[in-house]
């Protein structure tokens, strides 16, 4: 861990040298990666015989010490320590989840880290890393490594959007595309610019919930001055998630024009309550944010304790309808491979 002594506590520069790395990228770093230290933060060390060090050596704990301060103390069914702690239920054989492309995403490759498999709509996968590794994705065995735009200096993807005038929306997606750096978006979205068909641009983050001062003046100043309406999609599965400072991010990203949506994921444990799930829609819009989708969780192997089974995700979405304002309600779909759109359930 960095000692706390070398971090600034004064503003970042909104254009840091690679000497000065930005607060958002030091906080990064100082992630929780050992998840005993995370269960004795949280007064929680009885827990430490349900870890399984190979779930962990497989796909790592990581977690920014902010969404640690969210989770409460000494609970052990604590809904956002459910959603990155590495369970021995992850290392069970599930009939039924034994994939690891659950979504068919090999098959929808169309150049190195892009995927297409809606019309209008293509995908880029623009890094592979994430600020925190949630246990339910259905990313966890994508290889990053290999198929990632950014590695390939954004190229093959840019040729392949700009040869092809039915894309008029790129999605920047990953792992998470604002782990990158703002020089590096930028760099993309100025070579975007000479590509006339596109009408629209993107951005699905976890980011600005699970370490908010990823928002920065940087990333402000370069969304501002995007020539395509934006629509920022975040993914925050639990009220709990939401605090002042996501607020304030997400308050600076509305300023500059985006729209900004909420998917979720449908998780057994975390938000598989009509209270819950109220709960959540009411907070997302108090931070200027729509329910856009509530996902059925995809069948990759190492999930299976996720799943709420379809016949009761219809039932806790009814109850939700029933409750809270139309426009609270998320759609509930599934993706399916092969489908020219997320599923309805
Ligand atoms: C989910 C997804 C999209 C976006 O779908 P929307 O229904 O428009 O949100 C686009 N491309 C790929 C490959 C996807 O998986
Ligand atoms: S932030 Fe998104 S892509 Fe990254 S691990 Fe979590 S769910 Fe997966």
């Amino acid at each position: 861990m960095i000692p706390a002594a070398t971090v600034s506590l004064h503003a970042s520069p909104a254009h840091p040298t690679p000497l000065q790395p930005a607060h958002w990228q030091q906080l990064w770093r100082q992630a929780v990666r050992d998840p005993r230290e995370l269960l004795s933060m949280l007064g929680l060390e009885a827990l430490s015989d349900r870890i399984s060090d190979e779930a962990a050596t497989r796909f790592p704990l990581r977690v920014p010490r902010g969404f640690v301060a969210r989770m409460r103390k000494g609970d052990a069914r604590d809904p956002l320590l459910r959603q990155v702690l590495p369970l021995n239920d992850e290392m069970r054989m599930v009939p039924g989840f034994e994939s690891l492309d659950a979504v068919g995403d090999a098959a929808a490759r169309a150049g190195t880290g892009l995927l297409q498999k809606y019309r209008g709509r293509a995908l880029l996968v623009a890094t592979g890393s994430c600020a925190v590794n949630c246990r339910y994705c259905f990313r966890r065995h994508y290889p990053y490594a290999e198929e990632n735009a950014a590695r390939a200096g954004w190229r093959e993807a840019l040729e392949s959007i700009a040869a092809d005038a039915s894309v008029e929306e790129v999605i920047l997606s990953g792992g998470d595309p604002l782990s990158l750096a703002t020089s590096k978006l930028a760099e993309l979205t100025e070579a975007l610019r000479g590509i006339p068909h596109l009408k629209r641009l993107r951005i699905h983050t976890r980011l600005p919930v699970v370490l908010p001062e990823r928002v920065d003046a940087g990333l402000l100043e370069w969304l501002a001055r995007l020539p395509w309406p934006v629509a920022v999609v975040l993914h925050a599965n639990h009220a709990n998630e939401f605090d002042a400072q996501v607020d304030a991010a997400l308050a600076g990203l509305r300023g500059t024009g985006a729209q900004l949506l909420n998917q979720a994921v449908l998780l057994r444990g975390v938000n598989d309550s009509v209270e819950a799930l109220t709960e959540l829609s009411e907070r997302s819009f108090a931070a200027g944010v729509l329910p856009y989708y509530l996902h059925q969780l995809d069948r990759v192997a190492g999930v299976a304790h996720f799943e709420v089974p379809d016949q009761e995700a219809r039932s806790l979405h009814a109850g939700l309808a029933a409750r809270v304002s139309g426009y609270l309600v998320p759609r509930l779909v599934r993706e399916v491979a092969g489908d020219t759109g997320k599923r309805p359930l």
